[in-house]
């Protein structure tokens, strides 16, 4: 039996008939830049994450980008966040030329270890990215009175975390800015490229507006160099079909939690920690274990599919080897030698998780 890491053809037969009649009336209506769907879904979006603004742009990363630049974040100025991440994190903060700044994770949680922030920040830090990594939270209560103490801004990564919340309290809710990515994988995926940036802050929303659209507020007045990075019409539309159905996803993504948990049970394969710091929603399904290439080769002799997330860890990739002379993250090195990723997505079924178990215990 071949099994995906992930099956996006599912959610589209579910959803086919809204999805395909909405792209249909949105074709005929041709209101392609910023339509009534992008608003609307703005509107909605703001709502479930319990923010004032929602502000569609053109992918996860722009929504990195430009929430960076609308906090004037700029060439000297240091950002803090985790090397245990997908490169986008840092590239944001390479495109407004400040420098990236990466620090040890917790080696249960895989997230950015708040006592290493604070050892880390300096005069020049201006920012920190958490990254809800795998779906899982960061305590942004914690972090949010440590950046409060030494006045730094908030860019929450929450690329992996829609719909993940602390005690109801949405992520992306807590910093200045929240950048989501809805690549179609990812949690709440669209059909192509496509973000979103969350704020409270009125004047983080204009400028953040400002600068998906060339810098304009008012068209062809245009007071700052922008992009152009809107959510696409036609994603809106998927999105506003799934957007209602996102709690039944996630809820769906921690049955396949448990179940792994029981199949995999009596193995000492290290399934997903949780520090109970706020509901984690499984974006991936990253396992421990000390011979995991073995594992590996096992899933893939039976057509299982399985990943590394992720192999090399930012700190020693090529791109940043000027910023990281004589960086050492043991912590994460570790992790990363260890680390592997089992399908995951709502539909998984029982006997699916219960096929990879068992390759799983007759490898080890
Ligand atoms: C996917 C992802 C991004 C980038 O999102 P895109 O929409 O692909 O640009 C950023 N950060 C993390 C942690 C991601 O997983």
């Amino acid at each position: 039996m071949k099994i995906p890491m992930v099956d996006l053809t599912e959610q589209y037969h579910r959803l086919k008939d809204q999805i395909d009649a909405g792209m249909r009336e949105a074709m005929e209506t041709a209101a392609f830049i910023l339509g009534p769907n992008v608003q609307a879904f703005e509107k909605e979006a703001a709502d479930y994450l319990g923010v004032k603004h929602a502000i569609g742009v053109g992918s996860g990363t722009d929504a990195l980008h430009l929430a960076l630049l609308s906090l004037g974040i700029k060439p000297g100025d240091e950002v803090i966040t985790t090397p245990f991440t997908f490169i986008a994190t840092a590239e944001a903060i390479k495109y407004v030329g400040a420098t990236p700044v990466f620090v040890d994770i917790n080696p249960a949680t895989f997230n950015i270890d708040l006592a290493e922030v604070e050892k880390a920040i300096t005069d020049k830090t201006r920012a920190v990215i958490p990254v809800h990594l795998f779906g899982q939270p960061v305590d942004m209560p914690a972090l949010k009175s440590l950046c409060d103490t030494h006045k730094l801004h908030i860019v929450e990564d929450c690329a992996q975390s829609f719909g993940a919340h602390i005690n109801g309290r949405q992520t992306g809710s807590f910093g200045d800015l929240g950048a989501f990515s809805f690549f179609p994988s990812k949690n709440l995926g669209c059909y192509g490229d496509g973000g979103l940036v969350s704020t409270n802050s009125d004047e983080l929303a204009a400028l953040v507006k400002q600068y998906r659209n060339h810098g304009s507020k008012i068209q062809y007045h245009h007071s700052l160099v922008g992009y152009t990075s809107r959510l696409d019409e036609l994603q809106a539309v998927v999105l506003r079909a799934k957007l209602p159905l996102i709690d039944e996803f996630n809820d769906n993504r921690r049955r396949v939690d448990s179940l792994y948990r029981k199949h995999l049970a009596g193995t000492n394969v290290q399934t997903p920690a949780q520090d109970g710091t706020g509901k984690h929603v499984f974006h991936q399904y990253c396992c421990l274990h000390p011979e995991r290439d073995k594992i590996l080769e096992a899933l893939r002799a039976q057509d299982i599919a399985c990943a590394i997330y992720y192999p090399v860890p930012l700190h020693k990739q090529e791109v940043f080897a000027d910023d990281c002379k004589n960086v050492s993250l043991p912590v994460t090195e570790s992790v990363m030698q260890h680390c592997f990723a089992l399908p995951v997505y709502p539909e998984l079924t029982e006997d699916k998780i219960e096929l990879i178990a068992s390759v799983i215990k007759s490898a080890l």
